[in-house]
């Protein structure tokens, strides 16, 4: 932006520092001026000084520039499943092509596709839903954002977990509410104080987020603590949004229990889920969320003001990932089983970490404190000096510091080569804490 220094205004041209009233100018002064409107004209919202971004992309970059190099990296940063999508699911998307489901669809989702995900959720959940509490949208994201446009208010406050999925933040930020953060315990696997959690509570509180298992840390809620969590928010008017979307990744003998399951918390909890994960379909950006009627309307009214609908072909083909063989699903959560055993074993060997397998998802979150240094600057070291790529836990919230994300969605052989080559330079820090 031009801004006035004295009596000068000054700008830039790209990266070019223009001083307008000194004879020097790179630029005719009817120019300048008239770039000194364009720039004042295409000044983005201040909204946008409040978005943020997931640094597993930015990790990502960081890596293929060091790959560009010549330089091995293990990819262990991004959080999505290494498995082809289940191939049954991809001859139904081809099917769906052929047959012509290539058109606009209605914006909530088709009507076959709502009823198969609202037989899924009520099996999977022990509920009663049906296809009018189903909002079918592209990708498990936009059931944040959505529902939040359509809910908070400047002032608002909303509860969620810190370190936790940063989109939270980002996007209760973005919208201008108040963002209260509780924090995970590590001797808790990775679950809410009760106490501290209650204690968040205040009359402003508008939402609160849940997610089990839950993206940093692979924690679950126990299912006594989803009980308590009801009760807390049973007598409050509040809304609940569950993130169930690593609802079928976990390796406790139970599934993880849902709120929405309890009684009463149907009519205040936004349910969402997804084919991300679950199916390894991240690329085709299909997800859903169940919730009460008067919210599926406003989310609609997003939709129709936003994408329209999901892609046609792949809410035909998702119908067959729900409702066919569930076989690739289970292949898939055995191999992260066994893969999650063998590398937390492995990050454990390593001085100063130690790990906790986790009890879902596929990430492991090494706490690293012992090796005295912040888990930023470990994250860059073993990027730059042992090639393997990771995410801070800082960049999760204030109570991921001291960690490290590892994404276990690797071959078994990746994660215990990167866990040797990180145990090969643990001298860096060891010589820091002699
Ligand atoms: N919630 C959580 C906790 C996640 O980790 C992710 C994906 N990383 C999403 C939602 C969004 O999933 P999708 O890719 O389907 O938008």
């Amino acid at each position: 932006m031009p801004r006035f220094e004295g009596d000068h205004i000054v700008t830039t041209l790209g990266s070019i520092p223009i001083d307008a009233t000194k004879g020097d100018q790179p630029v005719p002064l009817s120019l300048f001026l008239k770039l000194v409107r364009y720039t004042a004209h295409m000044r983005l919202a201040e909204r946008m000084r409040r978005i943020e971004i997931e640094s597993a992309f930015d990790v990502l970059v960081k890596a293929r520039a060091l790959e560009a190099k010549g330089r091995s990296v293990i990819h262990l940063e991004i959080g999505e499943p290494d498995f082809p999508s289940p191939p049954h699911v991809v001859a139904a998307a081809k099917r769906a092509l052929d047959e012509g489901w290539t058109h606009y669809g209605p914006p909530q989702g088709l009507p076959e596709l709502r009823d198969a995900i609202a037989a899924y959720v009520s099996r999977t959940r022990a509920i009663e839903v049906s296809g009018r509490h189903v909002c079918v949208v592209p990708g498990g994201k936009p059931i944040i954002f959505f529902p939040m446009l359509a809910l908070l208010e400047p002032g608002d406050e909303v509860i969620y977990p810190d370190p936790g999925f940063p989109i939270y933040r980002s996007m209760i930020r973005f919208l201008g509410a108040t963002p209260v953060p509780v924090p995970l315990i590590e001797e808790r696997g990775f679950s809410f104080d009760l106490d501290i959690l209650r204690d968040s509570f205040s009359a402003k509180t508008k939402m609160l987020i849940l997610n089990s298992p839950e993206n940093p840390t692979g924690g679950v809620i126990p299912a006594e603590d989803v009980r308590a969590i009801a009760a807390m928010v049973s007598e409050r008017d509040l809304v609940v949004l569950s993130d169930e979307i690593y609802s079928r990744i976990f390796y406790t003998p139970e599934a993880p229990a849902s709120i929405a399951s309890l009684p009463g918390m149907l009519e205040k909890t936004i349910l969402l889920d997804g084919f991300s994960k679950t199916y390894a379909m991240t690329g085709w950006r299909l997800g859903y969320g169940v919730m009460p009627e008067w919210l599926v309307d406003a989310v609609n009214k997003l939709m129709v003001n936003s994408n329209s609908c999901a892609a046609s072909f792949t809410q035909r083909a998702a119908i067959d990932a729900l409702n066919g063989s569930q076989q690739e699903v289970e292949h898939m959560v055995e191999q992260f089983r066994q893969r999650r055993t063998a590398f937390c074993a492995a990050l454990n060997e390593i001085p100063g970490f130690s790990c906790l397998p986790p009890a879902g998802a596929f990430y492991a979150f090494a706490n690293v404190k012992a090796t005295g240094m912040p888990s930023k600057e470990l994250a860059d070291l073993l990027l730059e000096r042992a090639g393997v790529a990771c995410l801070n836990g800082g960049s999760f919230g204030a109570h991921g510091e001291g960690y490290l994300r590892f994404s276990f969605a690797n071959s078994i052989e990746n994660l215990l080569e990167a866990a040797r080559r990180i145990k090969a330079i643990a001298g860096k820090w060891q010589e820091g804490n002699s």
